[in-house]
């Protein structure tokens, strides 16, 4: 069967898993680790580096690498987290030529999808090393709350990356799918999804014969593990403000080092009373004099700093379970997802709130990855009786007369799903409709997010309101919007599907696919040039180890001094070809060091 794979692709890491056999399981990478930082870099010399590597470098090169790139991902230049990335990130933020976000890496443009879409590949990739073959198709999880720009800018990236995603799904969904996978249960449960950017809340029953469904879903895609280093961020600014005078905003540097130490003590606080944050040289001041940051931060202070973030959490969790007809007590299990659930004020919080110890079973960085790789195997094996019923997390309609929203699908309806609704013309003789299609829950239309646009014309002339325009909402499996006009009497039918609004054009993100695999098939060349010459200069340290000892064997007969001749002029051809970088010439040179490296095995045998 063919080969397909589950990928979360997470604001802060990311983790790909496959079913072998009917096991799920997490493929680590090639450091041995199950997930990967979601970061991306290109350094000096302009190589593009992802995940650990990324990471590890962030510091010196924090212009140059990005990181959260899935807050920005699908949203508009003058939407709240593109301005606040603008004024915080140390990367730099750009406008694009659709009002669309992009990031000056080196002065090269990227787009959000291009930025995520390496990280796709570098969890192909890593799947591919594990597996041993190409992989070709995945399931992409998103956060529940994900609005349609930003599911379809995720699909983008799919493209780009050369990956077919044939199904987007929710987090909390799949981590439910992967609870409750061969399990043979009846279960109301919630999936709590505190991650690195978003916040998720599901609530679905599961059933024994393998229906996963969805009865609600809510969430906050401003809140994440992210705020609460930024509250602890904050706090050392303030602090250091206080006793020094000094604004630590004002050094890019200075504040990637300031994110990473809040979120290190962040995490030592999961399992400690107290963290030390020991930052010296922060900031010089004057010719040769720098300041040091040095505080210990209680867990009691963070819980106090980040209260009021997990309070958040909460309301929605109890606005979401009143909105599945539900009680607290009616939920008979709480899964926790995401690195955040680790926290131990949070735990606490989730404990007291369902009146039950959350879920132990399930590893909180694993389990979207599992039940995404669980789905795209359900997808492809016909034998699969598993049926995913999702919702959408928001209500869809159109804006009508007085900019007011009118409702077409509402919230947490099961998807797929299509709804109609017969709307008449306002004006006399109007041959046109213009139908504006949002999402959102707020009551003025353009307080909404604004998914697309078109305009039904060639309506027959006619007085207000007695031209009947039918409009149909469609919303498929992956939460995809297609929308359609139809005038009742003649027939006449328009309709989109509301697809170009991830920020770029189909012309851009087929450039950006042919540009990335250019840059794979560089890369992979590049890789194989590397372990070529790794391999010809192990052989060529060993050959001039032994040169010496080959001397004195054979040096005293002409043949012996021309073979040796002939293998020193051979080292230094085969550097040269290094140096040149020169694959062709390197692989003829390899060839020709083992067959030395051989003729002196022989002759040092012989001495
Ligand atoms: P995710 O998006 O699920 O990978 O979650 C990442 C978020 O979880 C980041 O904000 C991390 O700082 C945070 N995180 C990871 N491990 C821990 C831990 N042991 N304690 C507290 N926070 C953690």
């Amino acid at each position: 069967m063919e080969r397909v794979i589950g990928i979360d692709l997470g604001t802060t890491n990311s983790c790909v898993a496959v079913v072998e056999g009917d096991t799920p399981s997490v493929i680590p990478n090639r450091g041995g680790y199950k997930t990967t930082p979601s970061m991306v870099a290109v350094t000096e010399a302009d190589k593009r580096l992802v995940g650990h590597i990324a990471k590890r470098q962030a510091i010196t090169n924090a212009e140059n690498t990005v990181y959260a790139a899935k807050r920005l991902i699908g949203r508009q230049w003058n939407s709240p987290p593109v301005e606040a990335a603008r004024d915080t990130a140390p990367y730099r933020v750009i406008e694009g030529p659709h009002s669309d976000t992009r990031i000056d890496l080196r002065g090269k443009l990227y787009s959000l999808p291009e930025i995520s879409a390496m990280i796709l590949q570098e969890m192909k990739i890593i799947a591919e090393d594990y597996l041993g073959e190409p992989v070709a198709k995945a399931v992409v999880t998103v956060p529940a709350y994900f609005n349609d720009n930003q599911r379809q800018a995720t699909r983008d990236s799919g493209t780009i990356a050369g990956v077919e995603i044939i199904r987007i799904i929710n987090e909390p969904t799949a981590a439910a799918l992967a609870y409750g996978f061969g399990k043979k249960i009846d279960r109301t449960v919630a999936v709590y999804d505190l991650g690195g950017g978003t916040f998720d809340i599901s609530v679905l029953e599961i059933s024994s014969d393998e229906v996963f469904k969805v009865i609600s879903t809510a969430g906050d895609t401003f809140l994440g593990g992210e705020d609460f280093d930024t509250r602890i961020m904050d706090w050392l600014v303030q602090g250091f403000l206080d006793e020094h005078g000094v604004d630590l905003r004002q050094d890019r540097m200075a504040l990637q080092r300031l994110k990473d130490a809040a979120e290190k003590a962040k995490i030592e606080l999961s399992t400690q009373l107290e963290a030390e944050i020991n930052l010296p040289f922060i900031i010089s001041v004057g010719q040769n004099e720098a300041l040091h940051l040095q505080r210990m931060l209680r867990r009691e202070t963070m819980e106090e700093l980040c209260f009021d973030l997990v309070q958040r959490t909460m309301e929605i969790c109890r606005a979401t379970i009143q909105e599945a007809g539900l009680e607290v007590s009616d939920v008979e299990d709480v899964i926790l997802v995401g690195g955040m659930t680790r926290v131990p004020l949070v735990q606490r919080s989730v404990a007291e709130y369902f009146g039950r110890e959350p879920c132990k079973g399930v590893h909180p960085d694993e389990v979207v990855a599992l039940g995404a790789a669980i789905q795209a195997t359900a997808l492809i094996d016909d034998r699969s009786e598993m049926l995913l019923l999702d919702v959408t997390p928001h209500t869809l309609g159109i804006m009508i007369a007085g900019g007011l929203f009118e409702e077409l699908i509402p919230q947490n309806s099961t998807v797929p799903t299509s709804r109609s609704k017969i709307f008449t013309t306002v004006r006399d003789n109007q041959t046109a409709v213009k139908i504006l299609v949002f999402q959102g829950e707020n009551e003025r239309a353009e307080k909404n997010e604004l998914l697309g646009e078109f305009v039904l014309t060639g309506l027959r002339n006619a007085p207000k309101e007695q031209v009947e325009v039918e409009v149909s909402f469609d919303i498929n499996a992956d939460g995809i919007v297609s929308v359609s006009a139809k005038d009742l009497e003649t027939g006449l039918k328009q309709s989109i599907t509301v697809t170009a609004s991830s920020g770029l054009t189909e012309e851009e993100i087929l450039n950006m696919a042919n540009d990335n695999q250019e840059y794979m098939l560089d890369r992979r060349a590049s890789e194989e040039f590397d372990a070529m010459r790794q391999e010809a200069e192990r052989i060529m340290r060993e050959i001039d180890r032994s040169f010496h000892k080959a001397e004195q064997t054979v040096g005293n007969s002409e043949f012996g001094r021309e073979a040796l001749a002939k293998a020193r002029d051979l080292l230094d051809n085969a550097q040269q070809s290094i140096d040149q970088r020169d694959a062709a010439k390197l692989n003829e040179h390899l060839e020709a060091l083992k067959r030395t490296q051989k003729i002196f095995k022989g002759v040092l045998a012989r001495a």
